[in-house]
């Protein structure tokens, strides 16, 4: 194999394929596929990936440059990666360079030089080092080789290197370009015992701290970062800079492991023994793992059932096996606590990947997992791409969690990724959730049928472990409270439910549900809002024209001035911030200690944590903060949760919005009473009757997915139907809706030539329907309008296919007006 096929990373559709380049003899032991190689293209350098290799009687070789270098000497991604993201490139129609980059970490983006040096403790025998022809006596000079310089003096040592690397006796480094990567602690090094002794005698009195100092540090006789020690000596760094001047200590700076939970003790935890449900539960995950199978399984249980310990053991089970396991938890839950219950069951084999970690933790502990020194990769969505290369399990905890999906390219699930990747490796996936999304359920449970084997595994736990009962919940109608005079944000049963909790020093978490006030139309005296008569959506309020509008169909009316319902003045309603909400209760509860978490309060690193230790040690009364305090948090002495506009996110033009409303108030209901304590959950609503709400009261997940599910098959949304959402952006509206147009018209085309019809409503088993082109519903961003088209279809063909069909037919069109082009396959965020 003599030619390289190259996908270059330049993410436009003109370069999406393959390029070939000669392998010159130098690079042939390095070059594979999922190598990161620099290669010419016209004038410029690029870097790209290698998908494949070819003979060179397949091509012309003769025509072709050659591939100027390989970036690292083990290949970032294996060739299943990257046939991942080749199927990720059809499944979500994006260009594969863009899902190849995706699963790759930052700091292997830039172009950093890779060093190799030996490991520790490495050895080689006396044959070996003859057959290295100088190489092992170059590496063993300590300092690091440019593997570049590698490559180039000691051609003919290549498959020697390579096998090295492998076997992890040579290490491949680099410095990555990020400051944040390379930290360093200050550290006091004290002298001997004996001349700290004698020398702290010889201190004058007057430099008393000093002398104490130096005594301590005799009898500590052991390094200490200087911060703890002018902490815990109650001194200042000055003191103990005297004593350097003394030549009593030594100040150096030392370079921090870049292990975030390094410094943090993990008592180690055993396997609890199951309840008997949990047992149940866990027995089908068991058979599947032993049989090596591929199967899915939705682990449907309420808050606090238990579905963590069953996660732990099922993961037992896949390393007893001598296979890896993918958690995928979601951004917001990945906090210590949620980290602690891996680390404290697998210690060291447990590799973190979060955002919250710089670039360079992340490449270590990526690296963890590619050289098989971890073999449980917890993490938030981009986690699924763990370098692993024997995947027993995967398991995804909130399944429902829109964070699975990423909103920019590529627009992946993490779920679906998950299914394909289990299929390749023969592994089971488990998708937990209190309230799964209703395109999971109808999948597994749906109508009650037994599941076929290439269809999720319905288990459920409806009860919660110990029998500990789920929390009361109480509803209060708002529009009630403002008729009896109560103007404030706090509805009497609230207020009381606070006092009554800070006299028994009981902690709260409230709820403040924001998302969507700007933009839609309530009334505040009956709670009506303007809904979409064709698509059951409520209608947007745009401020420069002062009319409501549908952002699926076009649908438009003026803005009303009194309530349409019930004549009231009192039709505008605009929500209120957290912040707002902070003075109001210290102004209403004098004293009260509140922790405000928002994303104002989160942005610095290490905040959210260092919120929730500080309401873990109960140095608050309450937790206040937006969706971000709903999630999976387990606080014993909450025993009140309040939500103080329950029904916010009920008006974002989503038809998702009442599943998500439902979930978050299921979610949030949870927090209270996980322990001992008995929990109670008051949510204040202008809409009591909603079926998200009254559901959720009643702890009724399957009420409400049977209900809902009704209504998505009327209306042909997923699971019955699925979406595609294609946006054009320019700064010409006439261009949008010319381009627009054309897209549709064209699709509409050739879905008919391919024998589907457009009416959904008729009974037939294909169908396609072409909304739009509608503004977006943000129908501007950057100088540019925007404008939509919404393809809703169903039944067994590839629509993917015949959009990018459509879309390669305006191509030209496109490229000459200069128009944005973004398409989003089962979008799951509708604005
Ligand atoms: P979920 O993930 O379903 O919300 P958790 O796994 O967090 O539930 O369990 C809720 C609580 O019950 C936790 O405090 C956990 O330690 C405890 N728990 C779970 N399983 C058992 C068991 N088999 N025996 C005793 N306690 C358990
Ligand atoms: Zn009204
Ligand atoms: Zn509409």
């Amino acid at each position: 194999m003599t030619v390289a096929r190259v996908i270059v990373d330049v993410p436009s559709r003109d370069t999406d394929r393959t390029f070939d380049y000669a392998i010159p003899e130098r690079l042939a032991a390095w070059v594979e596929v999922g190598s990161r190689v620099a290669v010419p293209f016209g004038p410029r350098k690029l870097q790209g990936i290698v998908t494949s290799l070819a003979a060179d009687a397949e091509v012309d070789k003769a025509k072709l440059k050659p591939l100027e270098e390989v970036l690292d000497a083990i290949p970032p991604l294996s060739p299943e990666l990257v046939s991942l993201g080749e199927w990720m490139s059809r499944r979500w129609l994006c260009p594969l360079t863009v899902a190849l980059q995706a699963m790759l970490p930052a700091a292997l983006k830039g172009r950093s030089e890779k060093y190799v040096v030996p490991a520790s403790g490495a050895a080689w025998t006396e044959e070996e080092t003859a057959r290295s022809g100088g190489l092992l006596l170059a590496l063993g000079k300590g300092k690091p080789l440019k593997l570049a310089a590698l490559l180039q003096q000691y051609p003919e040592q290549g498959q020697l290197l390579k096998k090295w690397l492998r076997e992890g006796r040579l290490e491949e480094r680099q410095r990555v370009e990020d400051p944040l990567s390379v930290k360093t602690v200050l550290t006091v090094y004290p002298a001997e015992p004996a001349r700290l002794r004698e020398a702290a005698g010889a201190i004058p009195a007057r430099a008393g701290k000093q002398r104490e100092l130096a005594r301590h540090l005799a009898e500590r006789n052991e390094p200490v970062a200087l911060a703890r020690l002018t902490e815990a000596m109650q001194t200042t760094s000055a003191t103990i800079r005297s004593l350097e001047e003394r030549g009593l200590v030594e100040i150096r700076a030392v370079r921090e492991d870049r292990d975030p939970y390094a410094d943090r003790e993990f008592p180690a935890s055993a396997p609890l023994s199951l309840t008997e449900k949990q047992a149940e539960a866990l027995a089908p995950i068991v058979r599947a793992l032993d049989e090596g199978v591929s199967r899915t399984f939705l682990l449907h249980g309420v808050t606090g059932s238990g579905k963590t310990e069953i996660y732990l053991q099922a993961i037992q089970r896949c390393l007893e096996s001598r296979r890896e396991a993918i958690v995928l938890v979601p951004e917001i839950a990945l906090t210590p606590q949620m980290v602690e219950r891996f680390k404290s069951r697998f210690g060291a084999r447990v590799a973190v990947l979060h955002s919250r970690l710089s670039n360079g933790e992340r490449y270590d502990e990526w690296r963890k997992i590619r050289e098989g020194r971890a073999q449980v990769a917890v993490g938030a969505r981009s986690a699924i791409f763990a370098p692993f290369t024997s995947i027993g399990l995967i398991v995804i905890d909130e399944e429902h969690e829109t964070s699975y999906k990423q909103e920019e390219s590529p627009k992946y699930h993490a779920r679906d990724v998950a299914v394909e990747r289990a299929r390749v490796h023969g592994a089971a996936v488990v998708l937990g959730s209190a309230t799964p999304a209703l395109e999971t359920y109808e999948a597994a449970a749906g109508g009650g049928r037994r599941a076929e084997p290439e269809e999720p595994y319905y288990i459920a736990l409806p009860e919660r472990v110990a029998n500990r009962p789920l929390p009361k919940v109480h509803i209060v109608d708002m529009r009630e409270e403002l008729k009896l005079g109560n103007r404030a944000m706090f509805s009497r049963l609230l207020a009381d439910g606070i006092r009554a909790r800070l006299a028994r020093q009981e902690q709260m978490v409230l709820l403040l549900n924001r998302r969507g006030y700007a933009t839609f139309v309530m009334c505040r005296s009956c709670g009506y809002t303007a809904a979409c008569p064709h698509c059951e959506i409520a209608l947007t309020y745009h401020r420069g024209s002062h009319n409501l509008r549908c952002h699926y169909c076009g649908y438009s009316e003026a803005e009303p001035t009194t309530c349409p319902s019930c004549d009231s003045p009192h039709i505008r309603f605009f929500g209120t911030g957290t912040q707002k909400v902070e003075e109001a209760l210290a102004a209403a509860f004098p004293g009260i200690r509140v922790i405000r978490m928002d994303v104002d309060t989160t942005t610095e690193k290490g905040s959210h944590e260092r919120w929730l230790t500080e309401f873990r040690e109960r140095r608050a009364d309450v937790l206040l903060g937006t969706q971000m305090v709903a999630k999976g948090l387990d606080f014993p002495h909450v025993t009140l949760v309040g939500v103080l506009a329950a029904d916010a996110a009920l008006r974002l033009p989503d038809f998702r919005a009442s599943e998500r409303t439902f979930q978050l108030l299921t979610q949030v209901a949870g927090r209270a009473g996980r322990h001992e304590l008995p929990g109670e959950v008051i949510i204040q609503t202008y809409d009591p009757e909603h079926e998200s709400i009254t559901f959720a009261q009643g702890h009724d997940y399957t009420g409400f997915a049977e209900r809902a599910l009704v209504l998505r098959k009327q209306l042909g949304y997923p699971p019955y139907g699925r979406l595609i959402s294609i946006t054009f952006a320019h700064e010409s509206v006439p261009m949008l809706l010319s381009i627009g147009g054309e897209f549709a018209s064209g699709l509409r085309g050739k879905a008919a030539s391919a024998g589907i019809g457009k009416d959904f409503d008729a009974g037939g088993r294909a169908a396609l329907e072409v909304l739009g082109p509608v503004a977006s519903p943000i129908a501007r961003l950057k100088d540019r309008y925007r404008f939509q088209c919404m393809v809703k279809y169903r039944g067994d063909f590839d629509a993917s296919l015949l959009v990018s069909g459509a879309l390669g037919a305006i191509g030209d069109a496109v490229k000459r007006g200069g128009v944005q082009v973004s398409v989003d396959v089962d979008p799951q965020m509708l604005l």
